[in-house]
């Protein structure tokens, strides 16, 4: 049973006027141009690579968003057991981060600055921006630990 559009039917964006059609017309149904297969072939893979940049970006930014909070529960020893697990998962999340920002920058170059790159790019920059805020959260943590076991050491030496 044919429902229209088969699934090998793929959308992008009409060079001519920039709406959105599909790979299977042979012209635009909104401006009239004749499209080429290859043409068509081309610019749906431009469009599939756009979003898989834009939803790469935003998981990106809600990785970096849920570690926030699991580092602050992870600061509260009221959960116990819990507390130490939180630590562990906020750590794990917030050192995948500069591995998942380099692999976007690398699967996207040949995206360069493609105009409709904005939105992942606020994204990313949303993620790099609350990362630097957790890093100095554990800069803390690290100097607090080290300052307690200056005083330990100071303690024991006499
Ligand atoms: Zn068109």
């Amino acid at each position: 049973m044919d429902m229209g559009l088969t699934p090998q039917e793929r959308t992008f964006r009409c060079p001519g006027c920039n709406e959105v059609t599909e790979t299977g017309r042979t012209t635009c149904l909104h401006c009239g141009r004749s499209i080429g297969t290859e043409e068509a072939e081309r610019g749906a893979n431009l469009s599939d690579a756009l979003a898989s940049a834009h939803s790469e970006a935003s998981n990106l930014r809600n990785l970096t968003m849920t570690t926030l909070p699991v580092f602050g529960l992870s600061l509260l020893p009221a959960f116990g057991m819990l507390t130490r697990l939180f630590g562990y998962a906020a750590f794990v999340m917030w050192i995948s981060v500069p591995f998942f920002l380099l692999r976007w920058f690398k699967r996207h170059r040949q995206l360069g600055d493609h105009p409709e790159l904005k939105d992942a790019k606020r994204n990313l920059g949303i993620g790099a921006a609350v990362w630097g805020l957790t890093a100095i959260g554990y800069l803390a943590l690290l100097v607090l630990l080290l300052g307690v076991m200056y005083a330990a050491w100071r303690s024991g030496v006499r």
